[in-house]
């Protein structure tokens, strides 16, 4: 009894020594924490993924695509990916649809001491020609040597997929700054930012590289994968290692390095080879620019006032690129063939004349061969030969004319007749009123 008494007094007598100690000890492993996680993200990289646009700026909009949901969702996938990865801090400067200052953006990007500021994008073109997938960054210094390795990351992946590569690129204002607004808020605080335009939601060529559901989860995990190359990053949930990848290392440029404000020193074509059952030319170009890569070429039938579609430039080892077009129907040709470098100078070859080329158009063809099987052959061999050479477009069509004279008449048959009917019958009935009226008169 006198021993459970001692106990007790040695039990409530420690215990406020041990919830003393407990309140002494409590702050001391909190701060110790805090340092901990201090340390650990003063070591992470740390990377501001920026979803373009937003709110009010929905940024491009064409066939069902809103370029600021896209970017939104692409920077999504691109964070949860980007976290499974060691060592790293990822913040988004937007997590809603709202609208963001590009300043604002930058300013983000400066509060949680950014190595990278990513800002993601979908493009579009006025003239809805161009295709590809491309970077721009900045042309200063440091944030431009950090912008361009990422970007031939970036870029070597995005290609990969089959998307055409528009280059990394700088643009200027008329201050000699950065152009964008983004880059050049984030430079001006040393943070290099890198906006990437993943594709054009406007053009044929890179419709199968955009879509709802697939890829913005795509291209997010792609820029993921790409940031991660880039810092070295290792994942242990991934299973992926890339801290011993070798990549290109810029050295940091003393001066700006401006765009090419200058066109293609030249671009040269010749005709080779022409299909006049078809129409089809084939020919060759090449094309020279010391300062940036030719990117696409296109052909114009009006001596360069307007070009049609844009073509992948990439010439064989011989620095030839093979070309086919189809002449216009019935009427002389002659043709320009353009070359355009990254930042769309253009320059033009010699007028390349090819004479008149009359051939079956499609509709015709198949219009032809019914007729075929129906008609004799010295019939179809007249419509297939007419000689039209010296002859006015508008007199070549004499079947058509027919045709559309015997429509003519039967326009006439079908509704003329019935109108002319109504309107006697209708006259009958007014003369009959008015002279009712006047025999009313009289009487
Ligand atoms: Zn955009």
């Amino acid at each position: 009894m006198g021993l459970e008494v001692i106990r007790r007094k040695i039990k409530y007598g420690v215990m406020p020594f041990f919830i003393l100690l407990g309140i002494l000890c409590c702050p001391v492993t909190l701060n110790a924490t805090e340092i901990a996680e201090k340390s650990v993200s003063e070591n992470a990289i740390v990377v501001v993924i920026d979803p373009g646009h937003g709110g009010k700026n929905a940024g491009a909009i064409y066939g069902g695509y809103i370029e600021k949901t896209l970017t939104f969702n692409t920077a999504k996938a691109m964070k949860e990916e980007l976290e499974k990865y060691d060592g790293i801090k990822v913040y988004l400067t937007r997590d809603s649809d709202v609208d963001m200052e590009l300043g604002e953006r930058a300013a983000f990007a400066k509060e949680v001491d950014a190595d990278l500021l990513l800002s993601l994008h979908y493009n579009m073109s006025e003239l809805h020609k161009l295709f590809g997938t491309e970077c721009w960054i900045s042309a200063f210094g440091r944030c431009y040597a950090v912008g361009r390795d990422f970007s031939l990351i970036e870029l070597e992946m995005l290609t990969k997929e089959g998307l055409y590569d528009r280059g990394i690129k700088t643009r200027l204002n008329s201050r000699g700054t950065d152009y964008y607004g983004i880059i050049r808020s984030s430079t001006a605080n040393d943070i290099p930012a890198v906006i990437i335009e993943h594709c054009h939601l406007d053009q044929v060529n890179d419709k199968s590289y955009i879509d709802h559901n697939t890829w913005p989860q795509k291209y997010g995990v792609l820029d993921a994968t790409a940031v991660a190359r880039y810092f070295g990053l290792k994942s242990e949930q991934l299973g992926v290692d890339y801290s011993n990848e070798v990549h290109e290392a810029t050295p940091v440029p003393n001066e700006r390095m401006s765009p090419d404000d200058t066109p293609p020193e030249w671009c040269e074509a010749e005709v080779m080879e022409v299909d006049e059952q078809t129409g089809m030319i084939r020919g060759k170009l090449s094309a020279y620019d010391p300062d940036s890569r030719i990117l696409y070429y296109t052909v114009s039938f009006n001596d360069g006032k307007t070009f049609g579609e844009y073509y992948r430039y990439e010439p064989d080892e011989n620095g030839d690129v093979y070309f086919e077009v189809q002449a216009p129907n019935k009427k002389r040709t002659r043709l320009v063939v353009a070359a355009l470098n990254m930042y769309g100078g253009l320059a033009q070859s010699e007028l390349l004349y090819v004479g008149r080329l009359t051939y079956l158009l499609d509709e015709e063809a198949v219009e032809e061969t019914i007729v075929t099987t129906r008609q004799t052959a010295d019939l179809v061999e007249e419509s297939e030969n007419p000689d039209v050479d010296d002859v006015p477009d508008e007199d070549t069509e004499p079947s058509k004319r027919m045709k559309s004279a015997s429509y003519f008449v039967l326009w006439v048959l079908v509704f003329g007749l019935p109108i002319l009917a109504i309107g006697a019958v209708w006259k009958c009935f007014i003369d009959k009123k008015r002279r009712k009226t006047k025999e009313n008169c009289k009487n």
